[in-house]
């Protein structure tokens, strides 16, 4: 068996502390899921829980370089935990939750807000808001048999030094447990599938030449720059 074209390179992302690779299947995303963004972004707790939605696998880069997205005039940056999932499952107890994680990782959600007001006033899928070109930058994954499971501990982002996103792990609305027993009521969770799991407040727009610093508490941090 031959392809008719060359296969497309399976995305992958780094391992802390070996050269072996953690293969990239589905991204999950969590929207509006610390409290004080959903307030930025003119919701309410009460009447705007938390949502999902995807990026596509191959979304996910490890450049330093990221080039600023097409038919945008309003990147933003969300900084993230990102959970790497290593054994799949449906319906999978919250208590249980934690044995299917591999590790975590410090991504950033970049959004073409432009794109996502458009959607949420037409009542459109916010694919092409979340889904782009390089839209999910993430750094190495840490094994939590290194870093042990991440429920409270800063998450911070910089761009060009300055504190923008400030932000605790403790203010998750739904945590690592919730989001993986939630998402399995819909889907089957597979080994491969990453979950960028909400960002706090602080949100802002990104231009050419910034440079953007992501760190969460016991992680590798990550950087790049965003080019034309
Ligand atoms: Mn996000």
């Amino acid at each position: 068996m031959a392809y008719v074209i060359a296969p497309p390179t399976p995305p992958s992302v780094a391992v802390v502390g070996t050269e072996d690779r953690f293969p990239v299947r589905r991204v999950y995303g969590i929207g509006k899921n610390y409290a004080a963004h959903v307030r930025e972004m003119g919701g309410s707790v009460e009447t705007d829980p938390p949502v999902v939605f995807t990026k596509p696998g191959d979304s996910v880069v490890e450049t330093s370089q990221v080039r600023y997205p097409l038919a945008t005039t309003d990147l933003h940056h969300e900084v993230e935990l990102v959970v790497a999932i290593a054994v799949g499952g449906e319906q999978i107890a919250e208590a249980a939750a934690l044995n299917h994680v591999f590790g975590y990782a410090v991504g950033v959600d970049l959004t073409r807000r432009d794109f996502q007001h458009r959607a949420r006033s037409r009542g459109e899928p916010w694919d092409m808001a979340k889904g782009f070109d390089q839209a999910a930058p993430c750094g190495p994954i840490t094994p939590a048999s290194q870093c042990g499971h991440l429920s409270t501990g800063p998450i911070r982002l910089r761009v060009n030094g300055k504190l923008r996103q400030d932000g605790d792990l403790s203010d998750l609305i739904l945590s690592v447990p919730s989001i993986i027993a939630y998402l399995s009521t819909m889907v089957s969770l597979m080994p491969g599938d990453l979950i960028f799991t909400g960002t706090p407040e602080g949100v802002a727009p990104l231009n050419r030449g910034d440079t953007v610093v992501a760190e969460i508490v016991r992680l590798s941090s990550l950087t790049f720059t965003i080019i034309d």
